[in-house]
């Protein structure tokens, strides 16, 4: 019998009597290797209610008691490295170094949220007014719950709940039902860093467990990372239940490619931006925009040779650079687009789907020339290892379109010219943008987010924004008049003279 993946309430794993069960494949062979619990709504108020009882004492800890736990944390990832992007490999097929990456990536919000004492610092102003005071003061909001995608099962809820939780918030993680385990690693090595029972809970499921946490009155924040559907739907209903919410939704990356750029550097960066993690990454470069046919030729030239070479194997086996897809309806999904744009007619440089096989959801790197805007190809996240180039005759048309696009969430250019790159920073309609730099996911102490339908809601995740979202502002204006002073009523709105 598979091994079953349970809920963890309170400190310890939890099974739901009668609840739905899901299949976790190993994307690599494509057999079933563990079934997955899906939470009711009795699983989501259990963990709600644990979660609450724990925020009583959780949030009364000193900042500097809640950040020492989370450098204890950090160290025990770090021991524990190798297990974990184990997980993530068997569940969701990246390669183990990349597996890694997402890791680190998690560990440095970990050693940024440990800042709090700092970070969780208000603001003073002496003598506002005649005696007055005033001084501003960030408090934890409750229960916090996130909702996370399949693709960085470490990554996406480390931008979460070591910021969520440092503030003095306790958290419930509704992790991808595709690959869950790393979550309950996750959450083992919390429990060994001495963080209270109940403070951390993970349920898992789909939209009934989903829907159970939304509509919770003791739920006060979600933070939801996927697909732009799932996220709109996602910051409406948390909206309408009276949540702070942030959601963060799909992409379509664009990477604006001038004639004086490097384009050996370029085409490596092209590699790894469109086919690592088999471009299941919101921040990958689906859409090459060359400038001239000249530079659209040598990309193609270069980027064909290059995939020739590229190693498409199970993330486990050494030297892998791309592993397979998550899932067979994911598969199913990607290669259907590369048929549809076939028939749109662009040009298919290479097919990626003769390296399918019979055993796991693999497909290889595919490239399309001569992508038009009003093609799905390019209008739509295909989230796979399909890169469209586009050929624009000049940088305003490649900046035009890219602003035309539904999606905002990175933007690249490569070029020599610093006036150029500046004039794309500063316009071009996207929250995170790379200049010579393929993949700009920002470091921990800035924040991440999109713009146009990349994000829902007001907030980017982590950094000083991630401070943000998990407090609520309170300002405390006061005045300690002197004893021998005599006081009158006032009835005009106070000003501070
Ligand atoms: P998804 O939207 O299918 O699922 C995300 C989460 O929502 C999962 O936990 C899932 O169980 C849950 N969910 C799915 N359907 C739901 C429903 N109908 N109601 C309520 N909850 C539901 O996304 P995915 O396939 O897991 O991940 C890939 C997507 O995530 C891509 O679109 C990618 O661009 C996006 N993504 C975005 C970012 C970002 O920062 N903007 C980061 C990573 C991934």
């Amino acid at each position: 019998m598979a091994e079953m993946i349970k809920h963890y309430i309170n400190g310890e794993l939890v099974s739901g009597t009668n609840e739905r069960v899901g299949d976790v494949f190993d994307p690599a062979t494509g057999e079933k290797t563990k079934e997955v619990m899906f939470a009711d709504q009795a699983i989501v108020d259990k963990a709600v209610d644990a979660a609450k009882k724990a925020f009583l004492s959780w949030s009364k800890l000193t900042p500097l008691r809640r950040s020492r736990i989370f450098f204890k944390y950090k160290m025990l990832l770090e021991e524990h490295a190798d297990e974990l992007i184990a997980l993530v490999t068997a569940e969701h097929g990246k390669t183990l170094d990349d597996a890694r990456g997402e890791l680190t990536r998690g560990i440095e919000v970990v050693e940024f949220a440990c800042g709090a004492p700092h970070l969780l610092k208000g603001e003073f102003s002496e003598n506002v007014g005649a005696q007055v005071n005033c001084h501003s003061i960030r408090q934890a909001l409750g229960v916090c719950v996130g909702i996370t995608p399949f693709n960085f099962p470490l990554m996406v809820p480390m931008w979460m709940f070591p910021i969520a939780l440092v503030c003095g918030n306790t958290f419930i993680l509704k992790p991808s039902e595709k690959d869950p385990s790393a979550s309950l690693k996750l959450a083992e090595l919390l429990k060994e860093a001495e963080l209270p029972d109940g403070v951390f809970n993970v349920v898992h499921g789909d939209k009934t467990a989903v829907d159970a946490l939304l509509t919770h009155p003791d739920v006060q924040a979600v933070s939801f990372v996927g697909s732009t559907p799932i996220a709109q739907t996602i910051q409406q209903k948390a909206v309408e239940n009276g949540k702070r919410v942030q959601a963060l939704g799909g992409a379509k990356n664009h990477c604006l490619v001038m004639s004086d750029a490097d384009l050996d550097q370029v085409t490596n960066a092209l590699m790894g931006a469109g086919y690592g993690s088999a471009g299941e990454r919101c921040m990958a470069i689906s859409v090459v925009v060359a400038v001239g046919d000249e530079v659209a030729d040598q990309l193609v030239k270069r980027l064909k040779a290059k995939i020739a070479t590229l190693k498409v194997a199970a993330g486990t086996i050494k030297d892998a650079e791309m592993g397979p897809l998550i899932s067979q309806q994911h598969l199913d999904k990607v290669t259907s687009y590369i048929k549809l744009g076939e028939e749109e007619g662009a040009t298919l440089v290479v097919d990626g789907r003769k390296l399918q096989s019979s055993k796991g959801y693999f497909l290889g790197a595919t490239l399309f020339d001569h992508v038009k805007t009003d093609m799905r190809i390019y209008q739509e996240e295909i989230f796979g290892p399909v890169l469209c180039l586009v050929r624009v005759p000049d940088f305003e048309t490649g900046l035009r379109i890219i602003n035309k696009h539904e999606f905002g969430n990175g933007a690249a250019i490569f070029t020599m010219n610093g006036g150029v790159a500046a004039t794309f920073s500063e316009q071009v309609q996207a929250g995170m943008v790379g200049v010579n730099v393929p993949i700009p996911v920002p470091m921990s102490f800035y924040s991440f987010g999109g713009w146009k339908h990349s994000l829902f809601g007001d907030y980017h995740a982590y950094g000083e924004e991630g401070f943000r979202f998990y407090t609520k502002l309170k300002t405390v204006t006061a005045r300690w008049p002197k004893l021998t002073e005599a006081s009158i009523a006032e009835f005009v709105m106070p000003t501070a003279e």
